[in-house]
């Protein structure tokens, strides 16, 4: 076995936290692809990964004796409903690994069998959502946005059963840790006070280790918490991602986006753009994520009340300034993001231009990602105005915007750069990731590796790469994304 030394610090905590089980066995496991730039950073020998011991360990079959494989309890409100008991039913945590700059990494399987927390499911995962994460775990890398990651995925060799028959896949995570928000309510839920401290104090430890001489060290977690989540959410509108299923059990206290399920980034702009195929209510509707993230914050705040202090009210009024200021933090960094998107000065008032930005882009049906693009391209003197109005339907709403652009934006160089920067060429269409999984169900993985190749570098133009610019023609829209579990 090769040299990996997988630490424990989260089975090292009471073992009413998760279950300890092994991954399953699969007929005939085989690499689709493993991830050689976060291998090296992980210190990983990627010949050893890629070797038939390696990709052993990847899909569950043979682990190296350091490995100390748990399921994970959870709950979670799921579409607003409490499922007090969720937990890790397709997932093995293998053990941690601290990277070359001392960072401590989760080593997860997902897919990987059946657990004591399956209830009635098989435990396995189908080869889409195993590329889809792949592909778009990786985007977001690229793109600077806090995810989790994807060391590699494998084929099981046997087929899992969802509307039809799938073959079935492995997918090995890499996270900062698997802790949610869920993770809080599952022992608060049982109040089991003790436990809410021992997980609240990990998470200190782990994540957030400046804290642990805060005054009130709870609530500065639940603040530092919320201004991450903050962060990530503005960053997710700022590329036209949606989520999809924003549950408390797929919230990460590190900050991280978890879960890339039924996610994908929007074509033509509409504020309540929903792919889910179960989100009927368009509760997870990308102009109500910053919300939603409030509302599953919410749930940690309660969570955390005991230990924020002793007496209820004085508790829930510093919860709440919290809460409130994460509805501050929020509306800062998205007003920060979009200006830099548009070319507008650092200083100055700009929230209502985006917003007024944003309508005309609705009205005008306009492709999310193109127009900041064409933008940055004339902003730069790359070309002229006309990519950016041919995007919109009627030209008088594009010239009439276009004018109130000119006056509002800053021309100076390092506007410009900061377009460059916060506008990429590339982001995972949702046609080309659908296209990607259609055609390794026909045993062709090319697709999927050459969009991965692209997306690894979004901001910069590429040869030859200009057909995973456009959005999708009528017969390639791909207006709906499922689950997969
Ligand atoms: P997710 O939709 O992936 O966030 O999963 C929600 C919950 O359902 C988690 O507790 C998962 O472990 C569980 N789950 C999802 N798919 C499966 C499956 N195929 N078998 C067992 N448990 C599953
Ligand atoms: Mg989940």
């Amino acid at each position: 076995m090769a040299p990996i030394r997988f630490e424990h610090s989260y089975a090292a905590l009471p073992e009413r936290f998760y279950a300890r089980i092994y991954p399953e066995r699969v007929p005939a496991p085989r690499l689709i692809r493993v991830n050689e730039a976060l291998a090296a950073q992980l210190g990983l020998d990627v010949d050893w990964l890629t070797s038939a011991e390696g990709v052993a360990m990847l899909s569950g079959q043979s682990l190296p004796d350091t490995a100390e494989p748990i399921a994970m309890a959870y709950a979670g409100h799921q579409f607003g409903g409490l499922s007090p008991q969720l937990g890790d039913g397709r997932a093995h945590l293998l053990g941690e690994l601290v990277d070359k700059s001392g960072v401590r990494f989760d080593l997860h399987l997902k897919g990987s069998g059946r657990t004591p927390f399956s209830r009635r499911g098989d435990g396995k995962a189908a080869l889409g959502p195993v590329l889809r994460e792949y592909i778009v775990s990786e985007a977001f890398a690229a793109l600077g946005i806090p995810g989790t990651r994807t060391l590699a995925a494998t084929l099981t060799g046997e087929t899992v059963m969802r509307e039809t028959v799938l073959p079935g896949a492995v997918l090995a995570r890499v996270a900062q840790s698997h802790v949610r928000v869920g993770t809080f309510q599952y022992f608060a839920i049982r109040n089991d006070a003790e436990a809410v401290r021992v997980l609240a104090d990990y998470v200190i430890e782990r994540h957030y280790p400046e804290l642990r001489r805060a005054e009130n060290p709870y609530l500065a977690l639940l603040e530092a918490i919320a201004m991450r989540q903050a962060g990530l959410i503005a960053q997710w509108m700022g590329v036209g991602f949606i989520h999809g299923v924003m549950n408390t059990d797929n919230m990460q206290v590190a900050g991280e986006t978890i879960d890339f399920g039924p996610c994908a980034f929007m074509d033509r702009f509409h504020p309540g753009k929903v792919f889910s195929s179960i989100d009927e209510q368009g509760r997870y509707a990308w102009d109500r994520q910053a919300g939603m993230a409030q509302w599953n914050l919410t749930r940690l705040a309660e969570a955390l009340l005991e230990l924020i202090d002793a007496g209820q009210a004085k508790a829930v009024a510093a919860a709440e300034d919290v809460l409130r200021r994460f509805g501050s933090a929020y509306e800062k960094q998205y007003t920060r993001i979009f200006s830099a998107k548009l070319g507008l000065a650092e200083e100055g008032e700009h929230a209502a231009f985006i917003r007024d930005t944003l309508t005309a882009m609705r009205d005008g049906g306009v492709d999310f990602t193109l127009f900041f693009r064409h933008l940055t391209r004339l902003a730069g003197g790359e070309g002229d105005a006309g990519p950016v109005l041919q995007l919109f339907q009627h030209r008088e709403q594009a010239e009439a915007w276009l004018q109130g652009w000119d006056r509002k934006r800053s021309a100076t160089e390092s506007a410009v750069r900061g377009m460059r920067q916060s506008n990429p060429v590339y982001i995972p269409r949702n046609h080309r990731v659908e296209q990607a999984i259609v055609a390794a169900h026909a045993g062709d993985f090319a697709p999927f590796h050459a969009l991965l190749d692209v997306l690894v570098r979004p901001f910069e133009a590429q040869v030859g790469c200009a057909h995973y610019e456009l959005p999708p023609e009528p017969h390639e829209e791909v207006p709906e994304t499922f689950c997969g579990t």
